[in-house]
């Protein structure tokens, strides 16, 4: 398989995004779906089945995929082509997608963490470029993670490896929904940030937002960012947290992994150079000295194609 066209995919809970992949790794064309995951698993193992057959059909003679990368919410296992069970596809446990998607295809199938895919993705194609060494963090909902190491992706002995998101920032802190108290995730991410903006409100902290957010509004990122930008000191003091909880976690990574870069994707990556400054302000303050091994702090580039190109090239690693 390794000079071959192949196809990626990135299963949602709302859409299947897909992309034939030409064997030089070019996206050749994508295609996005809706996931209709209310109708249940085989049901979207069937729209799977359809999609691929589109993408054949629309494949020409020299770029007809002979694999297929898909990359999944999980958690799940790599090795056993295994998801055992996905917040957004109800009724999805311990489901056997690599086999039944290969059945119904006839094509090698490789599974793989979505956060993972998209790291992948971002390292072959987009972010990563050029580098051997680089982990990627998604500051969205909550927060994703994918780590590369010497040009491979770390998956760990049970294939759950990068859960950046769940290190702990704050010891006994914010209760997950994971189970554990005091996720970077509950500080850090995007939704993260606007809940502790309402909950401070609530408990009577002044804040540009509180009209809004007593009216009933729904406050996202954005809106704290802009908050922050107009002098709101509720918003200031959450996101300078947000920034040095997210700068602590990338030191710490630093020192356990020495990555050349980390890469920032997802919605809070909108905020640009109001992300990135702090970020780079509490790793000069707080990094250590002995040797000038910081990485570098950039964003992702590839956008929503990072999860499918990821997903087939990793297929791609694991058939070749
Ligand atoms: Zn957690």
């Amino acid at each position: 398989m390794a000079d071959a066209a192949l196809i990626g995919i990135d299963l949602g809970g709302t859409n299947i995004k897909a992309g034939l992949l030409a064997a030089s790794g070019r996206l050749l064309e994508r295609w996005s779906v809706p996931t209709e995951a209310d109708r249940g698993y085989r049901h979207v193992v069937g729209r799977l089945t359809d999609l691929v057959a589109t993408i054949q059909r629309a494949a020409g003679r020299g770029t007809q995929p002979t694999g297929i990368g898909i990359g999944v919410p999980g958690p799940l296992s790599h090795r056993r082509g295994i998801i055992f069970g996905a917040p957004n596809l109800p009724g999805w446990v311990n489901v056997p997608l690599r086999d039944d998607l290969s059945k119904a295809t006839g094509l090698p199938v490789s599974l793989e963490n979505d956060a993972n895919a998209a790291a992948f993705g971002e390292f072959v194609a987009g972010a990563g470029r050029g580098c051997t060494c680089m982990v990627l963090l998604t500051l969205g909902t909550g927060i994703g993670g994918g780590v590369v190491i010497d040009n491979l992706l770390v998956r760990g002995v049970f294939d759950s490896a990068g859960e950046v998101g769940h290190m702990i920032a704050v010891l006994d802190g914010r209760p997950c929904p994971c189970g554990q108290k005091g996720c970077l995730e509950r500080y850090s991410s995007a939704n993260a940030i606007a809940e502790r903006v309402v909950e401070a409100v609530a408990d009577g902290a002044e804040s540009l937002l509180a009209q809004r957010i007593r009216r009933g509004d729904e406050i996202n990122s954005g809106d704290v960012a802009r908050a922050c930008r107009d002098g709101c000191p509720t918003a200031k003091r959450i996101w300078a947290e947000a920034c040095n909880h997210l700068a602590a976690a990338c030191i710490n990574l630093q020192h356990l992994l020495n990555p050349q870069r980390i890469v920032f994707s997802g919605g809070l990556i909108n905020a640009g150079d109001q992300l990135l400054s702090p970020l780079r302000e509490a790793f000069a303050r707080l990094n250590w000295r002995v040797t000038n091994d910081f990485p570098e702090l950039v964003f992702a580039t590839l956008a929503e194609d990072a999860g499918l190109i990821g997903a087939a090239a990793l297929a791609k690693e694991q058939c070749a």
